[in-house]
């Protein structure tokens, strides 16, 4: 019998929210890969739960993935959980999926809540497109960069950040992407969750007087479509002629004008031939 890995997402906050299937899994697996023991001993005390603890972070990602993936292919079963939320979301896990994948290592998910989808639920703005952006960098080249890269994305934009950068981030964002509305959530879950809805310019003023506390989640909406212009017949015929004026053939002229405005050629030198030529404003 092979191994198995399970993906186990925990609360963000409110410990009602680890899934009776989540219970099950971490009693069942052999042993739990965590991002710190510490955390998940707490969760995990709190359940009754007893199991040995691997560590698997950030920064020993490499070695403890593969030590991980030895114990999988003799045919163990690992849970794999971080502090808060989904693994694999601004969090590890990623790394032991794919090794998992690569090596044929079963891989299931056992879905908790994360703070992206739920700040997005709550956001009151547009969920039918949106793109998560996690952390921007601290590196301000890359992370203007990265706004710069997004600053014209349709779709509804969401960002984590924590409350000692959140001024500087708001300003960064309003100063890369306008003023647009935006729902800040604080807390999620816990006693003092609070959604903020306002726009960049009123959330940085709130947060320059209030310091931030806690963790967020920024949903922030997307670019609006550039406006189209659009002509009437007669104002393209106006186009028309000005530019026959200037020296034009009014058949071209019509053309062009009509590859602008994206009206008919023929419907515009009709109009041409029709209207009288523009009085003189002078009146003379
Ligand atoms: N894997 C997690 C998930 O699925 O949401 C995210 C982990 S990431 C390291 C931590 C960030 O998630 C925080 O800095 C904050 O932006 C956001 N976050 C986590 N819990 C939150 C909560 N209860 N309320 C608001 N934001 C939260």
């Amino acid at each position: 019998m092979g191994g198995m890995l399970y993906v186990v997402g925990t609360p963000i906050g409110n410990l009602g929210d680890l899934s009776p299937r989540a219970v099950e899994t971490l009693r069942q697996a052999d042993f739990i890969a965590a991002e710190d023991t510490r955390v998940s001993l707490k969760l995990l005390n709190r359940f009754e739960i007893k199991k040995p603890l691997v560590s698997y972070y950030e920064h020993n990602l490499r070695e403890r993935g593969e030590y991980i993936l030895s114990r999988l292919l003799a045919g163990e079963t690992c849970a794999v959980v971080t502090d808060a939320g989904m693994p694999c979301i601004s969090d590890p896990g990623e790394d032991l999926v794919r090794l998992c994948a690569e090596q044929g290592v079963p891989v299931a998910v056992v879905p908790g809540p994360s703070a992206a989808v739920s700040a997005l639920a709550l956001s009151g703005l547009s969920t039918s497109r949106f793109a998560f952006e996690g952390f921007l960098s601290t590196n301000k080249r890359n992370r203007l960069a990265h706004l710069e890269e997004i600053r014209s994305d349709r779709h509804t934009l969401i960002f984590y950040e924590a409350p000692h950068k959140l001024v500087s981030t708001l300003s960064d964002l309003l100063q890369a992407l306008g003023n647009r509305r935006i729902a800040l959530a604080r807390e999620l879950t816990k006693v003092h969750e609070e959604v903020i809805r306002t726009d960049l310019s009123g959330a940085l003023a709130h947060f320059e007087q209030n310091t931030p506390k806690g963790e967020f989640v920024l949903i922030i909406e997307g670019a609006q479509p550039p406006e189209v212009q659009t002509y009437t017949v007669s104002e393209a015929a106006a186009i028309a002629k000005e530019l026959a004026a200037g020296g034009l053939r009014l058949a071209d002229a019509c053309k062009q004008v009509a590859k602008q405005t994206g009206l008919k050629k023929g419907d515009i030198y009709k109009a041409c031939q029709q209207e009288p030529a523009a009085e003189d404003p002078a009146g003379e």
